[in-house]
């Protein structure tokens, strides 16, 4: 099918105004994988974007793309960080930004159901009103649900409120030929039997694009309590977050980051004396977080903490939330960051590997941190190491990602597979996982329209 009949098309499903070809718009869209690259070649425009107000819409655009075998990506708030976002092939960019309604928020129930569009800030402004509050808290603004569920993402709050796809109560879906899926068929968190939603959690729109989401919300505790606490190494810092969940003290936000210290080379040493500092944030009850409070101390004062004391424990979570502070970004100044989930008995030997593989690699590594629970360990790359290959930059990455799964862990557990990391990916799942999941892919959308190359390798 030429162009100009798939934007005539589109031009009849949706109202023109809504259908975008023009080469510059179009070039807004593309996104650049962060870190680095696969191999990939120049990136590919994409035929047109069109904006979508309603789910009835959504379909009929997929069951025209599926009887004309033309490629869909669905676009969220555009942050992906892996590649999620680029296509191998022109096709049609759903940009789901117009699919922005807070259809319902449940006090009564807790459930908000929203739109995929709806950004997480805009759902969590509406929530708090009501004393309320979204659990999913990234550190990225604009994300949108959509995106957010499809990556499974991880915020600031993930320690006590899990993942995104932990905070879903039901989706509404759209398949590939167009069927919609809704309602009570997979409104499954309190459900026996297969739990469907999780298909599309995750998976990054390969399986279906989804429309509409309900969202757990939380009641506002009566007390959220900040601390900063720096430790004389990582390896003092991350016995004291095992202990304190080995305890069963369930923080709200845990945040650890062992940064490079201005040393000549400026980069981290297995067993360095690093800055290692620990942003935790306590909630419930007062009396409740006086108690665990009490706890804290004890054992972290143990460990060799010094307490960085209260102002600068508040300016850190007041920072991550300023609606003044400047996120503007652009994917490729992003750096790199490798997100491994390992079981927390594995941890400090990944670390102690990872920075010797990058040490040898002659690559700087900016930071490591442990990110809501003892098992989330990631290392920070920046940008801009001139002298070091793409190629190398991948290999390293690809070596830490290959010791993570062979501890029994994950390459990544926030930011989306993408394309970036669809080989140390296919590693996790091995053989058995990787044909259920093509399986799935074959029996859901057998023409492969919906993004394709992304997380599974063709
Ligand atoms: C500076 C910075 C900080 C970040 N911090 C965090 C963080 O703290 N936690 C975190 O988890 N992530 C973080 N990210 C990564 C990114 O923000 C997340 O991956 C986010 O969840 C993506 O949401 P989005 O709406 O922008 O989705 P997009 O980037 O638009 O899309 C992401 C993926 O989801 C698919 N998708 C989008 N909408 C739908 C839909 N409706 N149905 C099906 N598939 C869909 C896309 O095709 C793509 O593959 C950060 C990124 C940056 C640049």
């Amino acid at each position: 099918m030429v162009v100009k009949e798939i934007i005539s098309e589109l031009n009849q499903i949706v109202s023109r105004e809504r259908v975008m070809s023009d080469r510059a718009i179009l070039t807004t869209y593309l996104r650049p994988t962060s870190g680095y690259t696969t191999g990939e070649s120049e990136p590919v425009l994409p035929i047109a974007v069109v904006r979508p107000p309603t789910t009835d819409h959504v379909s009929q655009i997929l069951k025209f793309a599926n009887d004309n075998g033309v490629p869909v990506v669905s676009f969220g708030g555009g942050t992906s960080l892996s590649g999620g976002l680029s296509a191998s092939k022109p096709s049609i960019l759903l940009d789901m930004s117009q699919m922005n309604n807070i259809v319902s928020v449940s006090l009564e129930n807790s459930i908000a159901t929203v739109q995929a569009g709806v950004t997480i800030e805009t759902l969590d402004s509406v929530a708090q009103t009501g004393k309320v509050f979204v659990g999913h808290d990234p550190e990225m603004v604009g994300t949108t649900f959509g995106g957010a569920i499809a990556t499974n993402g991880r915020g600031y709050l993930s320690a006590k409120y899990g993942s995104m796809g932990d905070q879903i109560h039901g989706l509404e879906v759209v398949m590939a030929n167009g069927d919609i899926v809704t309602g009570s068929s997979i409104k499954d968190s309190y459900s026996s039997g297969l739990n469907l939603s999780n298909i599309f959690v995750g998976t990054e729109g390969i399986y279906g694009v989804i429309t509409q989401a309900q969202i757990v919300l939380f009641p506002e505790a009566e007390e959220r309590r900040h601390y900063a606490l720096e430790f004389p190494s990582f390896q003092h810092g991350f016995l004291g977050i095992q202990r304190l969940f080995a305890e069963g003290i369930n923080p709200a936000m845990v945040n650890f980051v062992e940064a490079a210290q201005d040393s000549e080379d400026n980069k981290i040493v297995v067993d360095s004396m690093s800055k290692a500092v620990l942003h935790l944030s306590l909630e419930g009850s007062s009396l409740a977080v006086d108690e665990e409070e009490a706890k804290v101390w004890d054992l972290v004062s143990q460990l060799g903490a010094r307490d960085l004391g209260p102002t600068e424990a508040q300016q850190f979570w007041l920072n991550r939330h300023s609606p003044n502070e400047d996120r503007s970004f652009s994917q490729s100044d992003a750096g790199l960051k490798i997100n491994t989930a390992v079981p927390p008995s594995r941890v400090l030997e990944l670390r102690q590997q990872a920075i010797n593989i990058f040490d040898i690699a002659g690559i700087h590594v900016e930071n490591c941190s442990i990110l809501g629970r003892p098992e989330m360990f990631s290392l920070g790359i920046p940008s801009g190491q001139t002298e070091v290959s793409q190629e190398n930059l991948r290999e390293a990455a690809e070596a830490v990602m290959t010791i993570a799964v062979d501890m029994g862990g994950a390459v990544e557990h926030s930011y989306g597979i993408g394309v970036r990391l669809n080989r140390p990916y296919a590693n996790q799942l091995g053989d058995g996982g990787l044909h259920i999941a093509r399986s799935l892919k074959e029996a859901l959308d057998p023409n492969g329209i919906l993004n394709p190359g992304k997380i599974l390798l063709d």
